[in-house]
């Protein structure tokens, strides 16, 4: 049976070298970590919110400026492109020393924050510049102007989640919020006749001063 032989052979080698790897694998993460100086990510909760050590504490950070499709909440089905921005923040700030511009606390007593990368970059930009994520403008913080910019820019480049975004015919306005939906939005739908305001683009509902409801995003 010369084949016993040479399986054994191969088996132990096999064996030898998975043993091997483990040692290398196991150097290269003791000496991955001890170089990798805080802060930095431990722990990408989605695509907006991280856990960061300090050096002293965890401290969970909230990307000011910034909103991802959730992929968290329990009440909620998982958003569509929810999962492919998680891994854009993980894979973009991953093994990473981070610098953070801590702007305050939110409700939640999260941080809420600039990130930036160590070549300079701020990561709620690339976010949103991207299309992993949109311009969260509901709360006035500095740099609101640039961010919506990289916003439109990624929506006409048809970047990320703007790739396959259709566009209505018409969208609703209501005139006492001055939001305006989707057609297809449950508060389109609920919007009474007086109230209403139809638009035949987004831009012209937003030249006239009009927000894009948080929940349909038109
Ligand atoms: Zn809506």
């Amino acid at each position: 049976m010369p084949y016993a032989g040479r399986t054994n052979a191969v088996h132990s080698a096999l064996k030898a070298l998975g043993w091997a790897r483990l040692l290398v694998v196991a150097v290269v993460l003791v000496l991955g970590c001890a170089r990798i100086e805080p802060p930095y990510c431990i722990k990408v909760i989605d695509g907006d919110t991280l856990d960061v050590w300090t050096g002293e504490k965890i401290e969970r950070i909230r990307l000011i400026g910034v909103d991802t499709p959730e992929t968290k909440d329990p009440r909620r089905k998982v958003q569509r492109f929810g999962k492919e921005s998680s891994t854009f923040l993980r894979k973009t700030i991953k093994g990473k020393t981070l610098r953070l511009e801590r702007v305050e606390k939110d409700a939640y007593t999260r941080t809420l924050a600039f990130v930036y990368l160590p070549d300079g970059r701020c990561v709620n930009d690339l976010i949103v510049k991207e299309g992993y994520g949109y311009a969260f403008v509901k709360y006035p913080f500095p740099g609101i102007e640039r961010l919506k910019a990289f916003e439109a820019e990624a929506r006409e480049a048809k970047k990320g989640l703007w790739r396959d975004f259709a566009y209505e015919r018409f969208y609703a306005g209501n005139l006492s919020s001055r939001v305006f939906h989707r057609p297809s939005c449950v508060y389109a739908k609920r919007l009474d006749q007086d109230k209403r305001i139809v638009f035949e683009t987004r831009k012209r509902a937003l030249e006239l001063g009009f927000a894009p409801c948080g929940s349909c995003r038109p």
